[in-house]
């Protein structure tokens, strides 16, 4: 018989957003007029930017032709595109084309960056944190069981929490690979280039890299906060970065985002002996992935046009709207808020100590909204529920006068 990768069973069953999915149906069964809305999964709901749609079908119509047509392109990604990446989000700091690789989405990027790195490495995550670190962590083979809290044995888990301002505490141990995400989902708060200072500077004394996930970058309203973790000095040489067109550029279903990977970054071998991390994920993308498709790259090249720049502004500025009448709502009742600034997510506290399904259940019962409980992203959760920002501004309102009639 096939043997399994066993470290799939250490995996807690799929356990969040199924069981809010269980529990909205069955209220759903159960209050068939009842009008539920949903801001619990982050996904964005407003259409395509027009320039991008305009560079698709151009596209589109190149492939079309036999003068135009391309078949495979750069497992790394086109060069128009990578150029357009650099000179769009990168001026001045220090990154050069061949250093970005253009994918189908950070989400499977920065489960995939775990091929070039070996077993045992110990890894530090934030808690609570965006799920797909954990689990691909643990498909990987990098941690032990899960205990009775959900926490996997040999992972450091670092909380954020108000008391800590969400800002995660340099490890007193050695670690080797640390997840960073910044805007934070699911807390929609930031760090300042003084935290990402200490984390770079720890980062280059223990010879550890920094995954530094960027994909709300667009959403940073307040000045002085740093957009890329290479606005760090120092962090060439210390930090892989992942971003994406999902969230400022509405690309969650026609998939691209890329990673930053300097050449300066070095791991270590067996032996010893220093080893370019660029090399060994050009190595691994050139092997299994055949890059993202000429129309979604020609598409994803148009939200750094002038027309493309301006309507995902807008787009941003947009859910960042709904984020302030969703914070300003809450704050109103009382209820402690953060995040919703320079993120689309607003984290709350639950008002009067209940436990995160707790909120949940009360919330969907008396109002009819779903959010996500902050349990559900780690065990600092706790006590803590997100409410997302993509939906219809008709929503967002209707979801704000129902919370001050329940909560008043
Ligand atoms: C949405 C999201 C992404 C983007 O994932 P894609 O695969 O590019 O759609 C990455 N990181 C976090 C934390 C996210 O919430």
């Amino acid at each position: 018989m096939a043997q399994i990768n066993h470290h799939f069973q250490k995996l807690k069953a799929g356990y969040l957003f199924p069981e809010i999915a269980r529990r909205v149906n069955a209220f759903a069964d159960a209050h068939a007029d009842a009008e539920v809305i949903k801001m619990g999964i982050g996904d964005v709901t407003e259409p395509l930017p027009a320039a991008i749609v305009q560079a698709m079908h151009v596209a589109v119509d190149e492939m079309g032709s036999r003068d135009t047509f391309r078949g495979y392109g750069p497992e790394q990604g086109y060069e128009f595109l990578r150029t357009a990446i650099v000179e769009g989000s990168y001026a001045g700091m220090g990154i050069a084309a061949d250093e970005v690789f253009v994918s189908d989405g950070s989400k499977c990027d920065s489960g995939n960056i775990l091929d070039i790195f070996g077993i045992g490495n110990r890894i530090a995550i934030t808690d609570p944190v965006y799920p797909v670190y954990v689990d691909t962590n643990v498909m990987a083979g990098n941690t032990g069981d899960a205990n009775a809290q959900g926490k996997y044995d040999g992972l450091l888990y670092l909380p954020v929490t108000e008391e800590n301002n969400f800002v995660p505490e340099i490890p007193d141990q050695e670690v080797d690979l640390i997840y960073l995400c910044y805007p934070n989902n699911p807390t929609g708060t930031v760090v300042g280039k003084e935290v990402l200072q200490q984390w770079v500077e720890y980062a280059r004394s223990h010879g550890a890299i920094i995954l530094y996930d960027a994909a709300y970058e667009a959403f940073i309203t307040e000045e002085g906060i740093p957009h890329s973790i290479y606005e760090i000095e120092g962090a060439h040489s210390c930090a892989i970065e992942f971003r994406s067109f999902s969230k400022n550029a509405g690309f969650t279903g026609t998939r691209c985002g890329f990673t930053v990977v300097p050449k300066q970054l070095m791991g270590i071998d067996d032996a010893g002996k220093e080893v370019s991390i660029h090399a060994l994920w050009n190595r691994r993308q050139a092997t299994k992935f055949n890059g993202v498709s000429y129309p979604v790259q020609a598409g994803a090249a148009a939200a750094y046009g002038q027309q493309g720049k301006a309507e995902i502004a807008e787009l941003v500025a947009f859910y960042l709207k709904n984020a302030q009448l969703l914070k300003q709502g809450l704050e109103s009742l009382g209820i402690r808020v953060f995040g919703g600034v320079n993120a689309p997510y607003v984290w709350l506290k639950t008002p009067g100590g209940a436990s995160s399904w707790e909120f949940f259940d009360l919330l969907l019962e008396k109002t009819h909204l779903v959010g996500t409980p902050g349990s559900g992203f780690g065990a600092a959760g706790e006590g803590y529920f997100r409410l997302s920002a993509f939906n219809s501004r008709a929503n967002i309102e209707e979801s704000v006068e129902r919370l001050k009639k329940f909560l008043q």
